[in-house]
């Protein structure tokens, strides 16, 4: 699969990667169609990500903003999430145990990852993930337009 890997300050650059697994129970394979770039995604570009939100670690497949269709599904994927749907997909992985997580806030998590800062993201073509983080995206929204909508900003205010 192709893949833009952010290998340095500013250096994104096309490589070819191994293509995924075949998914296991529950996992799924999204074939990105729109990827947005926020600031969070800028300031790790520009190795200026705070140290509070990890810093930048390279090399890093970008790209926590995430729609695309699933091209592949391992057994036990809910039905609505099936082999040529379209979903967005939920990019936090919050600790669970903090106190906003404690609060039903995980997207304000003290100790969140988020993929495409801390792991890899979705600007590549082929990204294997878990079928509990997908939402299914109507497919009668123009490609242009399926943004997801859960980004909560490491660097935000
Ligand atoms: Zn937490
Ligand atoms: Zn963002």
């Amino acid at each position: 699969m192709r893949a833009a890997v952010t290998e340095g300050v500013g250096a994104m650059v096309l490589r070819e990667r191994p293509e995924p697994a075949a998914p296991g129970p529950g996992e799924v394979v999204i074939r990105p169609e729109a990827v947005g770039i926020c600031g969070s995604d800028y300031h790790f570009f520009t190795g200026e990500l705070s140290d509070a939100a990890g810093g930048s670690q390279f090399p890093r497949i970008q790209g926590h903003e995430l729609a695309g269709m699933i091209t592949a599904a391992g057994p036990g994927c809910r039905a609505e999430l099936g082999i040529g749907r379209r979903v967005a997909v939920w990019p936090l992985h919050p600790c669970g145990q903090c106190y906003p997580c404690g609060a039903g806030r995980p997207n304000a998590c003290d100790r969140l990852t988020l993929t495409g800062i801390h792991l890899d993201g979705g600007l590549r073509s082929a990204w294997p993930s878990v079928s509990g983080r997908c939402s299914r995206s109507p497919s009668a929204i123009p490609r242009s337009r399926r943004w997801p909508s859960r980004c909560r900003s490491p660097c935000a205010p």
